[in-house]
């Protein structure tokens, strides 16, 4: 893959009639030691947020050694690529022929539940890729509904058990299970490290009323990146509150406490070059859009970083919002995108933190998708990894070098 210093050094090599993808191995792999040294448990990384073969091989060469896969798709994926890693099978509601699958062929000991139903599917299915015998090496963990109020994106209509009927679901699951676990997903971008905190005291609850032993503590997902208008407090603030909390549940002494990134693992891997093909006022036409890399920023209003990639990129910004490639005109992008005045049809724009739910959204529809995908070597528009966010809670800022 060609290396280049940044995306500059991109446009004045090739002036790209497509959108490019640039990978930061560099940036995604600072991420993944960071949440192996710092998060105080054991670290999966969500395949679900960038499924690139790249990505993973980085992350596995970084110290990240369990991976949350959510389909069978994306078992095969990681183990084709990795035959050593431990893949965990944690969406709530699966086909039959995809647990069995996994079990049999991909090595999964480990899968999550929210219901009897899928109890008794994840029995039967694993009962016959282990030749009729029920199988004795399950890890199993019931996922718990909680609250998504902190969080940018809610996870928390979908999955998840009832607490009332957690007690009944956990007993039940403890029959089958070696390893008895609970997990739950506090929703993406959670801004507050309260948000585990909440959730984990849910979980204290289910165990206190089932009084069973639980020997795993999954608190999933939603640690957050930075985006504008989006500055939260520091990752390390989430571990120590999420590690005093844990601390005190009532679990038996060698439970292990798991945790599933996929943003924050992945969001600062990816940005893109695209080039405005036309302006009409505050409006930009850009050959990316919501079929594209660019699904959150249409369909969820989400904000990225943007810049300029002119040498003489200067003088008084102005908001803008972007129409995608497509006819369509959900193919919109409102942002704000705060871009100089004077952007017109010809320019190259970067848009930032697009590892995480962008690179890997985009599709084929209308005939665009078609990218070209290089490294570049300088940091991501913003990270939170870098040590330079002297006191984050007060700044507004997303890091910017330029
Ligand atoms: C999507 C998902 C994740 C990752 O969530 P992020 O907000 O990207 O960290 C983790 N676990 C499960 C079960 C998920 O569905």
């Amino acid at each position: 893959m060609q290396l280049h210093l940044d995306a500059l050094a991109v446009v004045r090599a090739s002036a790209p009639d497509q959108p490019a993808i640039l990978n930061r191995p560099h940036a995604a792999a600072r991420a993944a030691r960071f949440f192996v040294e710092k998060f105080p448990g054991k670290t999966l990384y969500a395949v679900k947020a960038n499924p690139s073969p790249d990505l993973i091989r980085v992350l596995w060469d970084a110290g990240v050694t369990h991976y949350d896969v959510a389909s069978v798709g994306e078992a095969r994926l990681v183990r084709g690529l990795l035959p050593e890693a431990t893949l965990c099978f944690m969406h709530p509601v699966k086909a039959p022929s995809a647990i069995l699958e996994a079990y049999r062929d991909h090595g999964v000991r480990t899968f999550s539940l929210d219901s009897l139903e899928e109890l008794e599917k994840i029995r039967l299915a694993t009962t016959e890729a282990n030749d009729g015998v029920e199988p004795t090496d399950l890890t199993l963990c019931v996922r718990l509904r909680v609250s998504s109020e902190y969080s940018e994106l809610s996870l928390a209509s979908k999955f998840g058990c009832e607490l009332s009927d957690a007690a009944e679901l956990l007993q039940a699951t403890r029959q089958l299970a070696d390893c008895l676990g609970i997990c739950f997903h506090v929703g993406s971008q959670a801004m507050s490290p309260h948000a585990y905190v909440q959730a984990l005291e849910k979980a204290r609850a289910a165990i206190v009323d089932a009084s069973v032993t639980v020997d795993i503590i999954d608190v999933g997902g939603g640690f957050p990146s930075i985006y504008p208008g989006m500055e939260p407090p520091p990752l390390e603030d989430y571990f120590a509150l999420i590690d005093r909390t844990y601390e005190s549940l009532p679990v038996s002494y060698s439970a292990e406490l798991w945790c599933e990134p996929g943003r924050a693992l992945s969001a600062e891997y990816n940005s893109m070059i695209v080039r405005v093909e036309k302006r009409r006022g505050d409006e930009l036409y850009i050959n990316d859009g919501a079929y594209g890399a660019l699904f959150d920023a249409a369909h969820v209003g989400w904000r990225f970083p943007v810049r300029l990639l002119r040498e003489d990129a200067n003088g008084d910004n102005a908001d803008f919002s972007f129409y995608g490639p497509t006819c369509d005109d959900m193919d919109h992008m409102e942002g704000p995108f705060e871009l100089p005045a004077d952007i017109r049809s010809g320019d190259y724009i970067e848009i930032g933190m697009l590892g995480a739910y962008g690179a890997a959204m985009k599709t084929r529809f209308n005939g665009f998708g078609a990218t070209e995908v290089c490294e570049v070597a300088d940091e991501p528009m913003s990270s939170q990894y870098r040590g330079d966010r002297v006191d984050p809670r007060v700044s507004d800022n997303v890091v910017s070098l330029r």
